[in-house]
């Protein structure tokens, strides 16, 4: 089904947040061999301050939810992902303005608008071993089954074979890009980090 109500989205997102919040010490032990070590930690505290706010968004409109997410992460992610997140939520709400109720079409238009916006905004492309190899695999899977059932399970395997295949790469962007070589054998862990929403909002929104 595909979320179209205020209720269902709220739903989907505290799914999406309460599995980053599950996976944080794991997002942060996989930036602190490649990063700065504080990307679990970060996403938990914006997932923690999005379920503290998301229940009064039950009746609104999904521009206004992806509005809310972005105004949430901006504020209480920080970093590179705080920056990231909060541009391409803020573009894929564009993307559903005016649509009461978006369906399978305008949710994958939204994707693919939102990771347009984060590969504008951090200069990156796939196999810059960035959070990119997951979104935009998913973006493209999920345009080119828009509308068939078992969409979103295509997208995050596709989402799953870019994660895997930036354990292959050194890194051109982020604070791993400094590691070079290094990084090699670690996945990305921002991709890894889309991979856990993306889970969540695949098994919240198939149950
Ligand atoms: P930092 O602590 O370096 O500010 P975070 O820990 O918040 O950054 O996020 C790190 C993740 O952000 C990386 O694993 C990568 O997926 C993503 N990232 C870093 N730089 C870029 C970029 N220029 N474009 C897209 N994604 C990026
Ligand atoms: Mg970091
Ligand atoms: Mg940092």
């Amino acid at each position: 089904p595909v979320p179209g109500d205020g209720a269902a989205i709220v739903a989907a997102v505290r799914a999406a947040a309460q599995a980053l919040v599950a996976e944080e010490a794991r997002l942060t032990d996989l930036d602190g061999r490649v990063g700065d070590g504080d990307l679990g930690l970060n996403l938990a505290r914006g997932a923690c301050d999005v379920l503290a706010g998301i229940d009064a968004y039950g009746s609104a409109n999904a521009a206004s939810i992806l509005r809310f997410l972005s105004a949430t992460l901006r504020k209480s992610v920080g970093g590179t992902s705080g920056a990231l997140y909060a541009a391409g939520l803020l573009r894929a709400a564009r993307e559903l303005d005016g649509i009461e109720t978006p369906a399978a079409r305008d949710w994958s238009a939204a994707l693919a608008s939102g990771t347009k916006a984060i590969a504008t905004l951090g200069d990156a492309r796939l196999g810059d071993r960035t959070m990119l190899d997951a979104l935009l695999p998913a973006a493209e899977t999920l345009a080119a089954h828009v509308g068939e059932s078992g969409a979103l399970d295509a997208a995050l395997e596709a989402a799953r074979r870019g994660t895997a295949a930036t354990a292959a790469i050194a890194s051109r962007r982020g604070r791993s890009s400094y590691l070079g070589e290094r990084a090699i054998g670690t996945p990305d862990p921002g991709a890894e980090a889309v991979l856990v929403w993306l889970g969540a909002l695949r098994d919240a929104l198939a149950g």
